[in-house]
């Protein structure tokens, strides 16, 4: 059972191997190639199939046609060959007037009658050639014509043996040997013939057809069959080249059909391809770019009924769903849960803005950092929840002071950045000076804050105007690396200074301007 199963299993291996080849060579196609070949196979096997059809019906059609011209301009005689056939008439049948209307019959290559008369139920084949205007007996015998030479030498003998007074016998006998000599000179001629003339045709045996077409020698063939009791046939030879002309220009026109029904088929597959590739090629294009949902209005599949119209919906779904999760994360990402305020992220995407829009016109920006002083002791004294309440009171106090044009964030722990734009800078040394005051007022009891004995922070400020970015020619970015730097070190040293104070220091300039 298990050997079984390993053989079926190899069998499958081997057999799945092998449907790999074409495999592979679909997927190195495009859909575009793809659509081209499999329809360009379709169209060509229809085309060719219906041409052949086509051509084997009017072929047929045209050999019928001429095979029926042909069997009227039979018809005529057959009733006096019948009648020649049955009396076993061979003076009709090879007669000089019977010759010139065989002769007479249009296209005739070569005529051949058989048959048994009817009384003596004696066979009787006569053939004639039109080329070589010859009509003969074909079934004469050497024995017939020793009968009738010994007929010949015995009326011979018999005239000789005749008195010469006997007149009436005499030319009786000689009547008589006149027509055995026309008729020894026939069978003489007709061996002759049956010897020397070559017949280039021959009688299709398996053909039981009453008609066909002998395309090799370009001649059409008509058996037609004797109406005498014992019955024969007359096969007929006609010269078919009218019937091969019309077949070269049949297939000449089915050939040009075919051009022209292959090179629309080529336009038709060369749209219909580009109909479906080009707009899944502009939805990748748009998939690739940024787009969001909103932009991808004036994508044009939109508007399609098809499939290619509902994957660019689905698409457009898809891209609306992820603006939609993108905003509530960037939402999320932008806020301090403590304070409300904004994040450090937040900060990193909307410091150089800011600064590029306000000193644009003409207005100080200060780049403010705020720090609670021993924070860590106030934490180690009054627990971590009583820290982040402190903290939320903090970040409250400074959004209440904020203009709305400020911007807030929680840097990071227990340190705050601002971002203001003043007409003035006294009025951003006004406002760092009230943020102190305001928290300090806030009456946080803080023991480990000495000598204050409540919660106060200290503030590191650096200012910049439009000046700053002419005359030193720094980029935003690095003007507001620099400010930020600044910020610190003022900072800094108002912690040295003892904390709870206000310092302020010019960008470029690394001194203090002014302290609480
Ligand atoms: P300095 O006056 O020099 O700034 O002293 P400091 O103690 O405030 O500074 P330090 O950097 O030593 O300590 C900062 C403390 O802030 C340490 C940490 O426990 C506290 N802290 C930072 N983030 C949070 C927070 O989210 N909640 C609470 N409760 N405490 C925090
Ligand atoms: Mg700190
Ligand atoms: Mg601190």
């Amino acid at each position: 059972m298990r050997r079984a199963c390993s053989r079926c299993i190899q069998r499958v291996t081997r057999s799945l191997k092998l449907r790999k080849l074409p495999k592979r060579f679909v997927t190195k196609l495009s859909i575009n190639q793809m659509l081209v070949v499999s329809h360009m196979l379709l169209v060509l096997i229809l085309i060719s199939g219906f041409s052949y059809t086509r051509y084997q019906s009017e072929w047929n059609r045209h050999i019928e046609y001429s095979a029926s011209l042909a069997k009227l301009t039979l018809a005529p005689h057959i009733s006096f060959i019948s009648t020649s056939v049955a009396g076993l008439n061979y003076a009709n049948l090879t007669m000089p007037a019977t010759k010139d209307l065989f002769g007479a019959i249009d296209d005739l290559e070569f005529l051949d009658i058989t048959g048994q008369s009817d009384y003596s139920s004696q066979t009787i084949h006569v053939s004639y050639f039109k080329r070589l205007e010859y009509l003969w007996r074909a079934d004469v015998s050497q024995e017939e014509l020793k009968e009738l030479e010994n007929k010949l030498s015995q009326l011979k003998d018999q005239i000789e043996a005749t008195a010469p007074e006997n007149v009436i016998r005499h030319k009786k006998l000689q009547f008589i040997q006149n027509r055995v000599k026309r008729e020894y000179d026939a069978v003489t001629e007709s061996i002759f013939a049956s010897e020397n003339i070559y017949i280039p045709w021959q009688k299709s045996p398996v053909n039981s057809e009453s008609y066909y077409l002998d395309e090799e020698l370009c001649t059409l063939n008509i058996v037609l069959p004797l109406r005498n009791k014992n019955g024969g046939e007359v096969w007929a030879v006609f010269d078919a080249s009218d019937l091969t002309d019309l077949q070269h220009s049949l297939l000449e026109e089915i050939i040009a059909e075919a051009i022209v029904a292959l090179a629309i088929s080529l336009v038709l597959i060369g749209w219909v391809s580009h109909w479906i590739v080009s707009p899944l090629k502009s939805l990748a294009n748009h998939m690739r770019s940024d787009n969001t949902s909103e932009n991808l209005n004036t994508l044009r599949e939109l508007e399609r009924s098809d499939e290619i119209g509902q994957l660019a919906r689905a698409y457009q779904g898809l891209l609306t769903k992820l603006d939609h999760q993108l905003n509530i994360l960037r939402t999320r990402s932008d806020t301090d849960p403590l304070t409300g305020l904004g994040s450090r992220y937040k900060y990193s995407r909307t410091a150089i803005p800011f600064l590029k829009r306000h000193l644009a016109n003409g207005q100080y920006v200060g780049l403010i950092i705020c720090d609670v002083d021993n924070f860590k002791a106030f934490n180690d004294i009054y627990g971590h929840t009583e820290g982040d309440n402190a903290l939320s009171l903090v970040g409250s106090k400074m959004s209440e002071i904020a203009r709305d044009s400020d911007l807030a964030f929680r840097y990071g722990g227990e340190e705050f950045v601002l971002l203001c734009a003043r007409p003035e800078m006294n009025q951003l040394i006004s406002f760092t000076q009230r943020l102190r005051t305001e928290i300090e007022g806030l009456n946080v009891i803080h023991a480990g804050n000495q000598p204050y004995g409540a919660l106060t922070i200290s503030v590191g400020g650096s200012a910049a105007s439009l000046k700053d970015i002419n005359e030193h020619f720094v980029t935003h970015q690095e003007l507001q690396e620099s400010m930020f730097n600044v910020a610190d070190k003022a900072l800094y040293v108002g912690k040295q200074n003892g904390r709870n104070q206000v310092t302020w220091s010019g960008c470029k300039q690394d001194h203090i301007k002014e302290s609480a």
